[in-house]
């Protein structure tokens, strides 16, 4: 089986990893949102690249869900104290990867053969891709403050301001990065982790010719919202503030153009018969993923899933 993975940062990363355990480096590729991506301090942050990047190389901080583990912030702290913006933390380890793929950016090389070689040297196996090289970059509209950057909304305002809605900026003029076709191509089925839909699974399928990829192939979901709730982040807010009752079923009906089997968490074994009835295989089980051991279960079933549903196809 072989499977390419569309992920953003935490609930990505966190499947990725289980997938990783099972499946071999030719058999499993991650494609990985970059809308989130942001210049601070004339350094180029791709925090949910580096997040599955450093979750893979067993290098993450667990708790944060973002940057390094056995972190120190001496760097940020002097900024700190200089009055510059201290909203973003950058730990001093992470300021060594962003300090550089800037300077290899800024060498003229693309994002993905930088992410490569980094994959290499943190011992990463499998084929990670950042969606595009191109700059794309999430805009979040807001009831109170108009147009966001993505990391404005998100780290600075902390999600507070109610959304309208999204614009990829920049996509119309993006391609794929070099190995995301052919890794949705080669793929007997592409697993779209329990990611947010709006801010980190949009934004990849709105790379030209990502969508009709994917949509070539038969694909498994995965929800990000149990019991009407995220296990972290804005997913359901947003999908409230949108208008929509936030739910496994909303995140269903958000892919059902081109989705083939959903999974989602047993507390909402209820919603599956819905879900089925517009001919979306479904399948609930323990999707929470609170240890690395879970992480590995949760990927098994999502494996079988794909065995199951490649072969109807
Ligand atoms: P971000 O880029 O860091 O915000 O991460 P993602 O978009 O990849 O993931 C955010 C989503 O992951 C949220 O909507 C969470 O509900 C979901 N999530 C996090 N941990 C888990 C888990 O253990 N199980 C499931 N099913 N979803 C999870
Ligand atoms: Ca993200």
């Amino acid at each position: 089986m072989r499977v390419a993975a569309l992920a953003g940062g935490v609930g990505g990363a966190k499947l990725a990893y289980g997938l990783a355990r099972l499946l071999s480096p030719d058999a499993l590729s991650v494609i990985v949102n970059t809308g989130d991506d942001v210049e601070l301090f004339g350094l180029s942050i791709s925090p949910d690249l580096d997040t599955v990047c450093y979750t893979l190389a067993g290098l993450a901080n667990e708790e944060t869900g973002w940057g390094q583990r056995d972190e120190t912030w001496q760097a940020f702290s002097a900024v700190e104290r200089l009055g510059g913006p201290a909203w973003f933390h950058l730990g001093d380890r992470d300021l060594g990867t962003h300090l550089e793929r800037t300077r290899r950016l800024a060498n003229g090389e693309p994002l993905s053969a930088i992410t490569r070689d980094f994959c290499r040297a943190w011992g990463v196996r499998h084929p990670v891709f950042p969606m595009t090289d191109q700059a794309v970059r999430t805009r979040v509209m807001t009831v109170e403050l108009g147009e966001l950057s993505f990391q404005s909304y998100f780290v600075e305002q902390q999600c507070r301001p109610r959304v309208t809605g999204f614009r990829f900026e920049g996509v119309e003029a993006s391609r794929p990065a070099p190995g995301v076709l052919e890794a949705l191509g080669q793929a007997d089925c592409i697993v779209v982790c329990p990611s947010n839909p709006w801010v980190s699974i949009d934004p990849i399928l709105a790379i030209p010719g990502i969508r009709q990829a994917v949509a070539a192939k038969p694909v498994v979901a995965v929800s990000p919202i149990i019991g009407g709730k995220t296990v972290k982040g804005p997913a359901a807010k947003m999908y409230a503030e949108l208008g929509i009752e936030p739910s496994a079923s909303a995140v269903a009906r958000h892919y059902r153009p081109w989705l083939t089997g959903f999974i989602l968490d047993q507390v909402d074994n209820g919603l599956v018969n819905e879900i089925a009835s517009w001919g979306i295989i479904t399948k609930a089980t323990d999707t929470l993923m609170t240890s690395l051991d879970q992480r590995e279960r949760l990927a098994k079933e999502v494996i079988a899933f794909c065995e199951i549903i490649a072969e109807r196809n």
